[in-house]
């Protein structure tokens, strides 16, 4: 496993937080106006589709579903076909579907333990920490494969396939986002993931982090 210094994490927050005052992408979601069911929403599309899609998606959506109540109310088919656009199809339309009908149940309110809140239709680990980062406003990382990228790069990579399981790589994480700016340090690592340290052809050219950065020393 590798040791990560301190002085590494906050090196990492600094250019990220300074880049993204710069360079942040704007999303409807990232509006200060967005509600809870906004952003919870906004993360289930994530998931599996890229964030531009879900943008021009979004207000299709809410104007068919504006709130958990109408999503509660919505038909299981219906549904299924409203999110076919953007590549969410049967199974996915299905646990959105189920996990509307649970909260419907209790009354449009999340429970309150993580645990809880994990075991509903829908809610992994990934949408259960975007639940603590926006909801409970929590430090939580919105880890994915694209953040797992960004931080193996930078920091030194995971021994374990899955990232849900990585012990290395989840501390990683929630020390990264230990900041009082949580929610946009983790909109800085989606975005800088996307335009400069990306999957293919990184440009570390341009890369501030470059200098502290594992990967390019090396094979830059
Ligand atoms: Fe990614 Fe390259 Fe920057 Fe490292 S130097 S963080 S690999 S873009």
């Amino acid at each position: 496993m590798h040791i990560v210094y301190e002085s590494d994490i906050e090196f990492f927050q600094k250019m990220l937080l300074h880049w993204y005052a710069e360079n942040g992408r704007s999303f409807p979601w990232r509006n200060k106006s967005a509600s809870n069911y906004v952003l919870i929403i906004s993360e289930v599309f994530l998931q599996r589709t890229k964030a531009e899609t879900v943008a021009r998606f979004l207000p299709s959506f809410l104007k068919k579903y504006p709130s958990w109540k109408q999503l509660g109310e919505a038909n299981e088919e219906e549904l299924q076909e409203v999110l076919r656009p953007i590549g969410l199809y049967k199974q996915r339309g299905t646990r959105l579907y189920q996990l509307a009908q649970e909260l419907k149940k209790k009354k449009g309110r999340f429970p309150k333990k993580r645990n809880q809140v994990e075991d509903l239709a829908m809610m992994g680990q990934y949408i259960t920490n975007a639940f603590e980062l926006y909801v409970l406003k929590k430090k939580a990382p919105l880890l994915d494969v694209n953040m797992a990228r960004l931080l193996e790069r930078f920091f030194g990579e995971r021994k374990m396939a899955d990232i849900r399981h990585d012990p290395y790589l989840q501390t990683l994480a929630y020390r990264v986002v230990d900041t009082e700016k949580s929610r946009e340090i983790n909109w800085a690592i989606l975005d800088f993931g996307a335009l400069v340290c990306r999957k293919i052809a990184p440009k570390c050219y341009i890369c501030s982090l470059s200098k502290k950065c594992k990967y390019y020393n090396q094979n830059g």
